[in-house]
This record gives C-alpha cells, sequence and structure tokens, in this order.
C-alpha cells in the first residue's frame, strides 16, 4: 500500500483545522455512510465538495445539509437545473458538471482527503487524478482499481498521495497487515464473502432484480449488489487484492462466511492468523481510513458476542456462481483481461437490472466478451479507456442476442 511522507507531512501540519473532504459519489451508499461519520466529528473534518451523477434533488439536499464550496454533476446536461435549484437554496456552491468538473472535485485545493465512491469504470479518471493531486484516496470504487490498478499505484507513487482501501476485506487486511514489517511472512490472504442473497438458493433462473438487491447483511447501491449476488463482487475484490498488496492469485483464497463478522483474514507463516471482525457497517472501514493512524468513533453497533450463535464458514459453489472463476482467469490473464471483465460485467449488470437479460445470463457474456478481447497491455489511462470502450461494444452484442434469446423476469 502505497503511503508517503508527502500525505503524512500534511497532516500533521493540518491538524488544527478540520481537513476538507471530497466525496466523488456522495449520493450514494458509500457517500451516506461517509456523510454521516463526517458529521461526528466536526471539529476534524468538514465537506468541501460533493459529486453526483444525475440525482440533483439528491445531491441538493446534500449542499443544504453541508455547505460544500463545490457541487459537480457528472451529466453535463443537468449543469443548468443544478445552478438554479443551488441558487433557489440560497447557497453560493461552486457548479461543474461532466468529466472536468468530477476532475476539479478530485483535485480540489481545499480538501486533502477524496474518497472515490462512483461506481463503475466511469470513477477511473477522477480517482488517477485524485492520486496525482497527493491526496489521501480511500478508495470504494473498486472496478478503478480493477481496470487500471498498476497505473494506479504508480499515480499515488508519482503523486505522493496515501491509498486506503474502503472495501471492508481489504480494509481488514490492511488492518491485519499493519506491524507487517515486510509481506515475506505472510502465507495468504483470505477474503471472507457472505454468499449473497442466493447461498442456499440452487434454482437461479427466475431471480428478478429484487431478489438480487435484497442482500443478506448489507445496505448497497444495486450494482454492488448484484455483483454479490453472483459473486463477481468477490471475483474483482480478489484482483483488487492481488493488485494494492502485490499478492499472486495462488496466495489469495476466498470462504465464504455467511454471518459478515469476519471481513478478512491474513495468514502468516508462523500459522497465526488474524482476523478483523466487526458488526456489518461500511462506517467501520471508512472511520478508518478517515482516522489513520488514530481511530475514530464510527457510529455503527458494537460486536456483541455473546449474540453471536455460531461463525462459519465453506467454500464457494463455482459451479453456481461462475463469474468468481471468471475473475480468477481474467487475473491469471493479465490486465487487459481484467478490464474486459469489469466492463462486460457493468454492461451485463445494467441489462439484468433493467430486465433486459436473465441473471444466468451474465456470467456467459462476460465469458464471451474474454475469449472475444484481446491486445496489448494498456499503458496510460486513455488507453484503458479505449480497452474499456471495446469491451463494451462486444458486450452490447452478446447482450442484444441473448435477450432475442431468452428470458425477461418480471418482478
Ligand atoms: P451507489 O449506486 O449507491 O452510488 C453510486 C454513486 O456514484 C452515486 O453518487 C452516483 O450518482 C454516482 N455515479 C454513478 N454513475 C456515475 C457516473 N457515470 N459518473 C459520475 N458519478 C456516477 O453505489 P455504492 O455507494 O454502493 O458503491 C460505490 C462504489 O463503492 C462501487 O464501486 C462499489 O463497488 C464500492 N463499494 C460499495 C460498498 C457499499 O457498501 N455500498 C462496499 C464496498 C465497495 P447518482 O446518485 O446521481 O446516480
Amino acid at each position: 500500500m502505497a503511503g508517503t511522507m508527502g500525505e503524512a507531512a500534511r497532516h500533521e501540519a493540518d491538524q488544527t483545522v478540520p481537513r476538507g473532504v471530497s466525496i466523488l459519489g456522495a449520493t450514494g451508499s458509500i457517500g451516506a455512510s461517509t456523510l454521516d461519520v463526517i458529521a461526528r466529528h466536526p471539529g476534524q473534518f468538514r465537506v468541501a465538495a460533493l459529486t453526483a451523477h444525475r440525482n440533483v434533488a439528491g445531491l441538493v439536499a446534500l449542499c443544504v445539509q453541508h455547505r460544500p464550496e463545490l457541487a459537480v454533476i457528472g451529466d453535463a446536461a443537468l449543469e443548468g437545473q443544478l445552478r438554479t435549484e443551488l441558487q433557489r437554496a440560497d447557497l453560493r456552491t461552486r457548479v461543474g458538471s461532466g468529466v472536468p468538473g468530477l476532475l476539479e472535485a478530485a483535485q480540489c485545493e481545499n480538501a486533502p482527503v477524496v474518497v472515490a465512491a462512483i461506481v463503475g469504470a466511469a470513477g477511473l479518471p477522477p480517482t488517477i487524478a485524485a492520486a496525482r493531486a497527493g491526496k489521501r484516496l480511500l478508495l470504494a470504487n473498486k472496478e478503478a482499481i480493477v481496470c487500471a490498478g498498476a497505473l494506479l499505484l504508480e499515480a499515488v507513487r508519482a503523486g505522493g498521495a496515501t491509498l486506503l482501501p474502503l472495501d471492508s476485506e481489504h480494509n481488514a487486511i490492511h488492518q491485519c497487515l499493519a506491524g507487517a514489517r515486510s509481506h515475506a511472512g505472510v502465507r495468504r490472504l483470505i477474503l471472507t464473502a457472505s454468499g449473497g442473497p442466493f447461498r442456499v438458493r440452487q434454482d437461479l433462473s427466475q431471480v428478478t432484480p429484487e431478489q438480487a438487491c435484497a442482500h443478506p447483511n448489507w445496505q448497497m447501491g444495486r450494482k454492488i449488489s448484484v455483483d454479490s449476488a453472483t459473486l463477481m463482487n468477490k471475483g474483482l475484490e480478489v484482483i483488487e487484492a492481488s493488485c494494492l498488496f502485490g499478492f499472486a492469485r495462488n496466495q489469495i483464497d476466498v470462504v465464504v462466511h455467511p454471518q459478515s463478522v469476519v471481513h478478512s483474514m491474513v495468514e502468516f507463516g508462523d500459522g497465526s492468523v488474524l482476523a478483523q471482525m466487526g458488526t456489518p457497517d461500511m462506517r467501520t472501514p471508512i472511520a478508518y481510513a478517515l482516522g489513520f493512524p488514530e481511530r475514530i468513533e464510527s457510529g455503527s453497533e458494537r460486536l456483541d458476542f455473546l449474540r453471536l450463535s455460531a461463525l462459519t464458514f465453506e467454500a464457494p459453489d463455482l459451479g453456481r456462481f461462475p463469474c468468481l472463476a471468471l475473475a480468477y482467469r481474467a487475473l491469471e490473464s493479465g490486465p487487459v483481461a481484467s478490464i474486459v471483465l469489469n466492463a462486460s460485467n457493468e454492461l451485463a449488470v445494467e441489462a439484468f437490472l433493467a430486465r433486459r437479460l436473465a441473471f444466468m445470463a451474465i456470467a456467459p457474456v462476460i465469458s464471451e466478451s474474454l475469449e472475444a478481447v484481446t491486445c496489448g497491455a494498456p499503458q496510460s489511462v486513455d488507453e484503458v479507456l479505449a480497452i474499456d470502450e471495446l469491451a463494451r461494444v462486444h458486450a452490447r452484442g452478446v447482450i442484444v442476442r441473448r435477450a432475442r434469446a431468452g428470458f425477461h423476469p418480471d418482478s
């Protein structure tokens, strides 16, 4: 995990005034949890910039509550509406839009902390920009690191940024590795998975979006909820862990742990296994990353061991959940496959949520795309985005073909 004196030194210098935080994807689930933690520490943090994609009303409501200096709407066609509604609310918030606006929020001078919580590869350019600008980068946007892990880490290094993962599994591993002088003594990383809503359901042919989004333990946005139901979320996390912590596929295992109390583990060569535990609440990893290296209050419910009936662990079923196997394959194949995996998954999930594609067709769309799109490894963010677009063109074709042939779950 990259961390430099640059960010640390600035942190020391800034401790007497609240640190500005820019939240990319503020209207989402991670955005809401971050704002909740920040509101508990008004002396330490203040909201500097907020962004959304199309949810103007949600963004304006957040601006009324948190008074940022900058508000950005990703869909540039909505900039006028955002400006009018902010004026109507008597706010002088500066307005930005489109990719330039997102980049401005990522680089905002008064925000040494940036929360990357946009969903999908759309979050890649601002996440890279925040890294290059030397921010403390709190990374939830796993698709960015899956698509461009090496480029993102290089941007962190070059910019003197500090990257702290918000994904609960990677945050847990970061905590378990704290104090390890090197990774030489680590035998393996063990990522836990809840198993999602269909852990024990055998017939997945009639799954609806509502069923797929009803996660048993976590309240999350719709895309990551579907990813959890297919286990692609765990697949993306395996790739993310490999990149963030520098371990090969054969040193990263996944175990299904339905209670979501153990958020992940590290096994060391001496036989010790360190686990990070807590109630399933994203405010815990967010508070860890905001306060690091100090510990701050998160608002999450405390873990009561006397009320825990059991902690159980089982192997993932790669037959019923082929997306996890596809992600393993992509990690072994290299960076292009990871980009294609992510792009085709994003489109397949979108089509499933729009009832244009069956749940069981998500994996075949990804598999066909992985077969079809091959090229040399990307050397720049523009090349990543070009491969991402190529994969989307191909996946769109597969989705249209499969949708014509197929089944549409009603509700
Ligand atoms: P949500 O769908 O709840 O929120 C997504 C946010 O991104 C919204 O603010 C949305 O704006 C914005 N957004 C969507 N598309 C674009 C775009 N094209 N350009 C700019 N902004 C956009 O997602 P989550 O909060 O659940 O997840 C965010 C990220 O965090 C994902 O990568 C997810 O995998 C990761 N994550 C989430 C966890 C969770 O518990 N939710 C846990 C671990 C990781 P608008 O509201 O206007 O659409």
